[in-house]
């Protein structure tokens, strides 16, 4: 087959009935008349690739669970709690953003998501705490707040960084 005509062939690697440009296919980018070598190549690269992206998704879907974590939290400990009916629907309303934004979080744009939830629990923990004085304050140890703020970041530069590695991954 001359490698400067554009032909349509089934990709090995796709599946797919895909032009073949410069030797590669449009779809997914397989060489599919290059060498054994160039092919294998690709198949290495496009693995390493995926399993960098399985190994970051891990510190998204930890920063997912997180975010349903404190908001059942919020949500189960303020409606068991003998307390005020105020201080009960206070907290049981703090709690719903964070499953909202878990959810969201799960499906779209993680990295900026994770950003929105970690600025809305900074804003609970240390600004709306001291302007009413609920205990709405589920994190009074030090520790416990690192925690939180440090799973939110990571997941956010996870996502960040799993997003563009799927960019160079090919599409099915
Ligand atoms: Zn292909």
């Amino acid at each position: 087959m001359s490698q400067n005509a554009l032909s349509t062939e089934e990709c090995p690697h796709c599946h797919e009935e895909a032009l073949v440009l410069d030797q590669k296919c449009t779809n997914c980018g397989f060489p599919i008349e290059g060498s054994k070598e160039a092919q294998q190549v690709f198949l290495d690269k496009t693995e390493a690739i995926q399993k960098r992206v399985t190994e970051t998704q891990t510190y998204v879907k930890w920063a997912v669970g997180l975010l349903y974590f404190i908001g059942m939290l919020y949500i189960f400990i303020f409606l068991r709690l003998n307390l005020t009916l105020k201080v009960k629907i206070s907290g049981t309303l703090l709690g719903v953003p964070y499953v909202a934004l878990g959810l969201i979080a799960s499906r779209f744009k993680p990295h900026l998501i994770f950003l929105v939830a970690l600025g809305f629990y900074l804003f609970t923990e240390f600004v709306l705490t001291s302007w009413i004085s609920l205990p709405i304050t589920l994190f009074n140890q030090v520790w416990a707040k690192v925690i939180v703020v440090s799973m939110l970041v990571i997941g956010s530069i996870a996502a960040y960084y799993s997003e563009n590695l799927k960019k160079k991954l090919p599409k099915y």
